[in-house]
């Protein structure tokens, strides 16, 4: 058993605390949201600042600047605080179709000493029209090179598959990406990590769609499920041997203020963790914050990749939960998923 990260391959006991889905260098612009409305729409175009932090926090993914994430030495600076705090590795879930870069992934990794495990997949709705022509086979084709040989081309090696971005209903091009990730995790052994679209209850049908391809459930994420706190919805998804995600750690604001669609506190998100820890699903649980935007950023007023540590953890102690369930999360569970 091993786990391949960007620097090579490690033994399973030296992964150690990991945040299970971030981003360290990103663009995700195909999430920019356009408004009517004259204030937003200058501020939209505006670099982060603290004048506009507040704006922002209403209304994050308006702005072109926040939505990307490209100073690789900043990304190290921010890391540092992880590191700070005993944070060992984090897996990084960023594909070439949303800005990966992973050659700065091993100039962080190397810089900072946090070890660095990398996906390669598909993202819709960042994904060119040119890929609709290519079949399943093909595009299962490109993922396992990628696992074989290295992402985009260069020589770095991913330890998993994903995160496969869909939205809800899925589009013809998501489904075909879904089945090519599912049968390269088949054949590659790696384990897959989907996005479903946040705010729908999809899961259902995309572990359908990947079962069917003969993927093995208990190697498959769904991320992004804290948007959203049903557990019993969560507890399905478990039961059929996939792991849960709560990656949004540390969101607390308004999706869209025009939606009235509010992220859940962070404590709401401990209270639903217990109730899934005591119907037995702790092996199941995967924690992160999945930092995208620069508002993320300590840098820009934001909670950075140490939040988890720093307050989350000890939060989860005071309301129940045990040392030793907290390393079962962010030790056991990514050491499983990732060793193959
Ligand atoms: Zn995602």
């Amino acid at each position: 058993m091993k786990i391949m990260t960007v620097l090579g391959e490690i033994a399973p006991e030296n992964l150690g605390t990991t945040l299970a889905h971030e981003h360290l260098i990103i663009d995700v612009s195909c999430r920019r949201r356009m408004t009517d409305d004259p204030h937003l729409q200058r501020i939209a175009e505006e670099p982060v600042s603290m004048s506009i932090l507040g704006d922002l926090r209403r209304n994050p993914t308006i702005s072109a600047d926040s939505l990307r994430l490209n100073d690789a030495d900043l990304a190290i600076k921010e890391l540092a605080y992880y590191k700070e705090l005993g944070g060992r590795s984090l897996m990084d879930h960023t594909s070439r179709w949303i800005g990966g870069r992973p050659l700065e992934l091993r100039r962080i990794s190397q810089a900072v000493g946090v070890q660095i495990v990398a996906g390669c997949g598909y993202y819709s709705p960042a994904l060119p029209e040119s890929l609709n022509e290519l079949s399943v086979e093909e595009l299962k084709e490109r993922l396992v090179g990628e696992v074989e040989r290295g992402v985009d081309g260069t020589d770095v090696r991913p330890g998993f598959i994903g995160e496969i971005g869909t939205s809800w209903p899925l589009t013809p091009l998501e489904e075909k990406t879904l089945r090519a990730a599912a049968r390269a995790q088949v054949e590659t052994g790696l384990g897959l990590s989907i996005h479903p679209s946040p705010w729908d209850k999809s899961a259902h049908t995309l572990l359908d769609i990947v079962e069917s391809e003969g993927a093995d459930l208990r190697r498959v994420i769904i991320c992004h499920l804290d948007h959203v706190i049903d557990v019993p919805y969560h507890a399905a998804i478990a039961k059929r041997g996939a792991y849960i995600e709560y990656d949004r750690f540390g969101v607390e604001w308004y999706s869209s203020q025009e939606t009235l669609r509010f992220f859940p506190r962070d404590t709401e998100r401990v209270v639903a963790l217990r109730t899934l820890i005591e119907q037995g699903f702790l092996e199941h649980i995967l924690l992160s914050q999945d930092v995208c935007q620069k508002i993320e950023l300590r840098e820009f007023g934001g909670h950075g990749y140490s939040h988890i540590l720093r307050y989350v953890v000890p939060m989860m102690k005071k309301m129940g939960v045990a040392e030793e369930q907290v390393q079962t999360m962010m030790v056991e569970n990514p050491k499983r998923f990732l060793s193959h």
